[in-house]
């Protein structure tokens, strides 16, 4: 099998889960509890919280845990919506996570404005575009670090600044983002940051939420007194060890993965050019996650290139099936204005440190062969 699909969620670093044994077998503790059964579940916590926090910059009591990038959307937008006083409205991007444009669509039924921004056709939201939409009546802005379809990474630290301009809260969906390029929380100015295990070679079903001191953000939900009366529930202690060791892999690595990605995925594109005459590559190739390609084939189906792929054992996604499968198009490659007949033939092929140049080949010689046929 070839494991092209990283950006759906990538294979559990093998030293992550030998941390995360013990905290499974022997030592489960409630962090909770006083007695001294519990110490080290207790360590373990306040030592996965400082790594984490050592990783982007941040403080480690500003590090929540939580059960994942969706968790982290909701609690971000939600959480703030009571502390944003009488502004109403909150600025996110058309091509963001339905985790946070499902959040928003439910806080529009509350009473908040939502407005959308647009991005260009390469999938950056610009300065200028932000600006458009900036006014005093606007309490949050949301845009994510990096898209899930199309790897374009975005001006954060500008459009954070912006947002402070007029007063709003800065939130960033980093999901993508995290692990693979380098994030400091400080120097991009974000108030509040969403992250997953799962993305970042962790376990699934953990996250955390960066939440800058001093930024009024409601508990997620009410009980007991985790995660500092902040986020109730006990904590996944496996999950947020396995998380922390992951994290930490993955950025000592950061320069020698992209060197190998970006190695791979000019192998990728520069033999697909040989072999196909004729598709685009979406996204913005200067400022994109390393790794991640998004290809439109023009009167192809990507659903039928996947499953083609499929039978193959090679892994990868469309870059054209919406989940909610209303619309054979997504909302990303709708936004960016990808002609319909190049956005239904998109794939997205997403690589990590584990691939091989010589998968690279068979994934090309496999495509190519579907796409001619
Ligand atoms: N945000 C982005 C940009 C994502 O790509 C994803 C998952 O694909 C999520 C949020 C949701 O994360 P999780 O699966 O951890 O809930």
């Amino acid at each position: 099998m070839i494991y092209a699909d990283n950006a759906a969620t990538s294979k559990l670093d093998s030293q992550a889960l030998d941390a995360m044994m013990p905290y499974l077998k022997d030592v489960y503790g409630n962090p909770s509890q006083p007695y001294s059964f519990s110490r080290e579940s207790k360590a373990a916590l306040r030592k996965s919280r400082e790594i984490i926090a050592k990783c982007i910059n941040a403080d480690p009591q500003e590090i929540y845990f939580t059960s994942g990038g969706t968790e982290s959307d909701n609690w971000a937008l939600k959480g703030l919506c009571d502390n944003i006083g009488g502004r109403n409205t909150i600025v996110t991007s058309a091509i963001e996570h339905h985790a946070i444009l499902k959040t928003c669509d439910s806080l529009k039924n509350r009473g908040y404005k939502i407005q959308l921004l647009q991005p260009d056709s390469s999938g950056v939201i610009s300065p200028s575009e932000l600006s458009s939409h900036l006014s005093k009546d606007v309490g949050i802005v949301s845009v994510m670090m990096a898209n899930n379809e199309i790897g374009t990474i975005e001006p954060i630290k500008e459009l954070a600044s912006m947002a402070h301009e007029y007063g709003a809260v800065f939130h960033t969906d980093a999901v993508q983002a995290m692990g693979h390029i380098k994030i400091d929380v400080k120097d991009l100015g974000v108030d509040l940051l969403s992250a997953s295990a799962h993305k970042f070679n962790g376990p699934r079903g953990v996250g955390f939420l960066y939440v800058k001191k001093g930024t009024k953000l409601s508990p997620l939900h009410n009980g007991g007194s985790q995660e500092s009366n902040m986020r109730a529930g006990t904590e996944n202690i496996p999950g947020i060890v396995g998380m922390a060791i992951a994290l930490n892999n993955n950025c000592e690595l950061i320069q020698s993965s992209h060197q190998h990605l970006i190695q791979l995925e000019n192998q990728l594109l520069s033999k697909l050019k040989t072999n196909v005459i004729d598709f685009k590559i979406n996204g913005n190739r200067d400022f994109h996650l390393p790794g991640l390609v998004s290809l439109s084939f023009p009167n192809k189906e990507g659903e039928m290139i996947l499953h083609r792929l499929d039978l193959k054992h090679i892994c990868i996604s469309t870059g054209s099936a919406c989940d909610a499968g209303r619309e054979d198009i997504s909302h990303v490659l709708k936004a960016i204005k990808l002609e319909k007949t190049y956005a239904k033939g998109t794939i997205r092929i997403s690589l990590s440190k584990d691939n091989t140049d010589s998968e690279i080949d068979i994934i090309c010689d496999e495509l190519s062969s579907i796409i001619r046929s």
